[in-house]
């Protein structure tokens, strides 16, 4: 269970901001340490932003969409930069791989993948939408005088300043899941990454700037949350929020772009449920829950953190998937046959154990992981399974861990694993796992979340709406729903 950690890269670090097409310190000097969480030792000091840096990183994204540089750009031309913002990034995936895996901890191979080469794809899948951006043409609906004609219709405009706000699990693809329809509909953008994972996001900065797209169009800033966020978030020239991350943030920020009346749109936490019928393959369910559960270890928007088996084939599926999480080689993520790295940071990695040590404080089974350290150095967690065999009331069935944890729970009855599986607050993602389409069907129905997969989990697409039901947040990314949140429709009417 465990491996040695190889030398760091010899990459070099981004350690300023990236504000109107050049590399800054703060104002003030003051700075942030960034870690590499597989051996807990600091890597590079980012700047701290203040209120003035904010200020100044706003006032540029302000005066390059007024200039209209970038909104008025041929949008075949916008669409080009993008294309070529997606080539960069693969022409820099080693390195972009690399920086990810040594900031986040993520396995080298799922940097590759899921940072750059998703982002990629998102990018050239958003840049095909920057040429169609459509209006409609419409009646006018009441009686007018019989000389005056009119025809109406509707335009879809940029909205000016867009504050990027995001997490640490997926510190690239977030960045883009953002600026990508964002700049793609002429916006401008203020991006401000996680404090435990900026690299990647000002690297992302500056080859935009390389790729061709005007000084100001997409600018990054680092610091902590609560001040340069929270500066972000109310400042004036800022249009639009649009965040990813904790439901408790998402309230803070929803609750002040409510007061200023920008619009806003919050991807927040889950607890996802895996409901497997009794007609599915055991070992089949006991790969798809392990996946759900401990891709990118577990600390995933959509991890499938509640498990429900039908009793038929509960202690078969236990079995096999406790094998399975014991089987998972944690270790540097750099490292060749590694399956699983560290948490994210020193601070998630205290709240991971202290939700472990939740399951057993309220007496569910233990079986496998828990909080023994299996590594020396780093911050790793154990792949952790619980049964909640008697259905007890723990705390681990309602409370995101956001790290490699499942509850697993046993069902006899379709109707009562529905209620069950809809009890939590969150409604982000489900899945089901039968090979009876119309029993997956008719619970897909009753399912409260933004996503469903049958006999898949985590699986999200560019051209697929994204995002929760109740605290899970508001609004839709992707497709053309992101479209619609990074413009605003101004109608028209002419009388002849
Ligand atoms: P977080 O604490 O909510 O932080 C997210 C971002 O918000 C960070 O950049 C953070 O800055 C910033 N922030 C914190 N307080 C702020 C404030 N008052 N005003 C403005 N910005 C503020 O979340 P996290 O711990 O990084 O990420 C884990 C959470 O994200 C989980 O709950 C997870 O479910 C959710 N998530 C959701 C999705 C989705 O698509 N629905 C995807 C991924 C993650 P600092 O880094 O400085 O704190
Ligand atoms: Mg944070």
């Amino acid at each position: 269970m465990n491996s040695p950690t190889t030398a760091t890269p010899d990459i070099a670090l981004p350690h300023q901001m990236f504000v109107h097409g050049q590399w800054i310190p703060s104002r003030s000097g003051a700075t942030l340490p960034v870690f590499n969480p597989a051996t807990g030792q600091p890597l590079v000091e980012v700047p701290d932003a203040t209120l003035e840096d904010v200020n100044a990183a706003v006032c540029s994204a302000a005066d390059t969409f007024r200039s209209a540089a970038w909104r008025r750009m041929p949008p075949v031309r916008r669409e080009a930069l993008l294309l070529r913002l997606a080539d960069l990034l693969e022409e820099h995936a080693d390195e972009l791989a690399q920086l990810e895996t040594l900031n986040n901890g993520k396995l080298l191979m799922y940097s590759r993948l899921m940072e750059v080469g998703a982002s990629a794809q998102w990018l050239r899948y958003m840049a095909g939408w920057a040429t169609k951006i459509s209006g409609s043409t419409l009646d006018v609906s009441l009686p007018l005088p019989p000389d005056v004609r009119t025809q109406a219709s509707t335009r879809r405009l940029p909205l000016g300043v867009v504050a990027a706000i995001i997490p640490w699990n997926f510190p690239l693809l977030m960045a883009v899941w953002k600026i990508a329809p964002a700049l793609a509909c002429g916006n401008t953008v203020v991006l401000k990454p996680a404090e435990e994972t900026p690299l990647t996001a000002l690297r992302l900065g500056e080859l935009a700037f390389q790729a061709g797209l005007p000084a100001g169009a997409l600018n990054v800033i680092t610091g902590r949350g609560e001040t340069c966020g929270d500066t972000l978030v109310r400042h004036p020239k800022v249009n639009k929020v649009a965040f990813t991350g904790s439901t408790e943030v998402g309230r803070i920020i929803g609750a002040a772009c409510g007061h200023n009346l920008k619009p806003v749109s919050l991807e927040l936490g889950g607890k996802s449920p895996v409901i497997v019928l009794p007609d599915c393959d055991p070992q089949k369910a006991a790969e798809g829950a392990a996946a759900a559960i401990f891709f990118n270890h577990g600390q995933v928007c959509t991890a499938g953190s509640r498990l429900y088996v039908h009793e038929s084939i509960y202690d078969d599926v236990l079995n096999r998937l406790a094998r399975i999480g014991e089987s998972i080689v944690l270790g540097s993520g750099l490292d060749e046959g590694v399956q699983m790295g560290p948490m994210v940071s020193s601070k998630h990695h205290q709240n991971v154990l202290r939700h472990i040590r939740s399951g057993i404080e309220d007496g569910a089974e233990l079986l496998c992981g828990g909080l023994e350290p299996p590594l020396a150095q780093g911050y790793f967690v154990k792949p952790t399974i619980f049964a909640n065999r008697d259905k007890k009331d723990i705390r681990l069935l309602t409370q995101e861990v956001f790290g490699p944890v499942l509850v697993a729970t046993p069902f006899s009855d379709i109707e009562n694993v529905i209620g069950e599986a809809n009890s939590s607050v969150y409604g982000l993602g489900a899945s089901v796992w039968t090979n009876d389409l119309s029993a997956a069907l008719r619970i897909t129905d009753e399912l409260e979340a933004g996503t469903v997969w049958i006999n898949t989990h985590n699986m999200i697409d560019p051209n697929l709406p994204f995002g929760g039901f109740k605290d899970s947040g508001l609004g839709r990314e992707h497709g053309a729903a992101a479209i619609d949140h990074y413009t605003d429709t101004r109608s028209l009417v002419i009388a002849y």
